[in-house]
């Protein structure tokens, strides 16, 4: 049966595909073998875990009452009830742990396999496609029961391309995705600017992210067709559906091929002003994407990428070639390296221990190197000694008081001192920059300006904390607003202050990647853009068809607009010329 899932559009395009759930619960279930007396306990333990699944489930089916949801939801979890209170589950792994002595974890996984092998046999293909559903249900009692991290693997399906599937992704399990072939993804949780969406973004394949039935209703192997642009997803559609998006997908594809030839032309408006566009990066590896694009320079790349999936933290030189790497790939071209941004969603396996509460507001980037100066110390030795190799440019994020700006340089001008020392080249005058993105510091960009040799503005957290909306969370998505008045005012008055000052400004959040955005940026005075590669060359055809003179004009009348209907027609309307 068909149907269709709505959620928050992250990454535009269309893939079809086959859904991969990732069951991160089932892949790596410890084994062991349980002492004759804490056979009992161990009973308790996974009975315990079974009530815990069973109190989840009347939750959903009470949430999903409420809310008016489809009904397939209400029976899928009545049937997923109805499974957990099978004595063909519960029972049969309270014996294995019993006879054979497996810890629950594992005598669950051995019990599932048998389930799965007798429904294979079943003649009846609805039946059998049921398997799925004990699948489900036991991968939300081992959640329980591990309460571990998921560990996604993914790849092709059946030879057809795959759509993973999965309840939440970390940004940490998001970036291994770089090394399959994924058509598209689709999570239950997140936020379109969350680090998970940022990523699925500078993979460029289509994603929709805060579906939140997609873990009840989608099933392994289900055809879907994921619509990036529009927020959907369309589960088992019919051939006509299939069709028209088939289409739709191919004229996607020509017109990226089409904009593609725009790579080698300068990126300069109609009234000859240039303007630069760099690229945002997670890895050294994304160079490929940077050098097809034909971006002016690296102008974020996200060094904690390189500290994730792992348990300790990169050394030295490991953390030295990865920046050599990008510094001598781009020839010159400015490469901004920014310092560790771990803490909110973007966590490690090692070292690093966000938060339990509020980490957006807790150690996070700045904080967090500046309370361990000798691992702080480690990656600017690192980044320094790599500013030989190209145009490094440092860049502290995440930054609100001067006595952090100054803690900073004073450790910078240390680590410089040991490299003299030792004879170690570097680049005498790298310039050092911060982000922008508490407002805090977009209102006092005088103890910035005087500290610093240019700026970065992050929309995506400069968003979150001016509207006090969290932005990983789908359910204040609808609040997450780029074009509210005091985010304007923000980001205006920072190009303008860093513009007065002679100190160069970019925004490198998602606001510089979205065409509809451009021509705002550019009337608000930005020349300096940062974004996914991918996005480059859509935000250049709107830079060669812009004459900033005339944009100047329009936005400084738009500003001082806070009726948001009347401020969104303005948007409109700057962008109806750009063809
Ligand atoms: C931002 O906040 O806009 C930004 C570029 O940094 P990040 O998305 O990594 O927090
Ligand atoms: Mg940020």
């Amino acid at each position: 049966m068909s149907f269709a899932l709505h959620g928050l559009a992250v990454c535009s395009g269309i893939a079809i595909g086959r859904a991969h759930r990732i069951s991160h619960a089932l892949l790596e279930v410890p084994h062991y073998v349980i002492p004759a007396k804490l056979v009992e306990a161990e009973i308790e333990r996974l009975d315990g875990a079974f009530a815990e699944v069973r109190r989840e489930l009347g939750n959903i089916r009470e949430a999903a009452g409420a809310a008016a949801a489809p009904p397939e939801i209400a029976a899928l979890v009545s049937l997923h009830a109805i499974i957990l209170d099978d004595p063909l589950l519960g029972q049969a792994v309270r014996t294995v742990i019993a006879q054979k002595r497996c810890n629950a974890e594992w005598a669950l996984v051995q019990q599932m396999e048998e389930l799965k092998e007798q429904f294979e046999r079943i003649e009846d293909s609805y039946l059998r496609s049921r398997k799925a559903d004990i699948v489900q249900v036991v991968e939300r009692v081992m959640k329980v029961l591990t309460g571990l991290p998921r560990r996604p693997v993914a790849g092709r399906r059946h030879g057809q391309p795959a759509v993973v599937v999965a309840h939440d992704l970390s940004p940490a399990d998001t970036v291994q995705f770089k090394q399959h072939q994924i058509a598209g993804f689709v999570t239950a949780l997140g936020g379109a600017t969350s680090h998970t969406a940022i990523v699925a973004r500078s993979l460029g394949i289509p994603a929709v992210v805060g579906l939140r039935e997609a873990g009840q209703l989608v099933r392994d192997d289900d055809l879907l067709i994921v619509d990036g642009t529009r927020g959907v997803v369309i589960v088992d559609p019919d051939e006509r559906v299939l069709e028209e998006y088939r289409l739709r997908k191919s004229e996607l594809d020509l017109d990226r091929a089409r904009l593609r030839m725009l790579r080698s032309a300068p990126s300069t408006t109609l009234d000859g002003q240039a303007i630069s566009l760099q690229a945002n990066i997670e890895l050294p590896r994304d160079l490929v994407q940077v050098r097809e694009a034909g971006a002016d320079g690296v102008g974020l790349f996200r060094t904690e990428f390189l500290f994730f999936n792992r348990k300790e933290f990169p050394g030295e030189d490991e953390q030295f070639e990865a920046y050599r790497r990008v510094a001598h790939a781009l020839k010159g071209k400015p490469v901004t390296i920014r310092i560790l941004d771990l803490g909110a969603d973007k966590t490690t396996e090692g070292g690093f221990e966000p938060p339990k509460m509020n980490p957006a507001l807790g150690l996070r980037a700045i904080r967090y190197c500046l309370s361990e100066p000798q691992m702080f110390l480690v990656q600017l030795r690192a980044i320094l000694r790599a500013s030989h190799y190209g145009r490094v440019r440092l860049l502290i994020p995440m930054l609100a008081h001067a006595h952090e700006i100054d803690q900073s340089l004073a450790l910078i001008a240390r680590a410089k001192e040991q490299l003299r020392a030792e004879k170690v080249p570097f680049d005498e005058g790298m310039e050092i920059g911060g982000m922008i993105e508490i407002p805090a510091a977009a209102l006092s960009l005088g103890v910035f300006l005087r500290r610093l040799d240019f700026l970065s503005i992050g929309t995506n957290d400069l968003i979150q904390y001016t509207l006090a909306i969290d932005r990983t969370d789908e359910t204040v998505a609808y609040l997450y607003d780029c074009l509210h008045p005091s985010v304007l005012y923000l980001i205006h008055r920072t190009i303008q202050s860093a513009a007065r000052a002679a100190k160069p400004v970019a925004v490198c959040g998602e606001m510089a990647g979205d065409p509809l955005l451009t021509r705002l940026l550019l009337g608000m005075g930005l020349r300096e853009f940062s974004m996914h590669p991918s996005q480059i060359n859509v935000v250049k055809q709107q830079v060669l068809l812009a004459n900033v003179a005339e944009l100047t004009a329009k936005v400084a009348g738009l500003l001082r607009i806070e009726e948001p209907e009347r401020l969104r027609e303005h948007v409109a309307r700057l962008n109806e010329h750009a063809g």
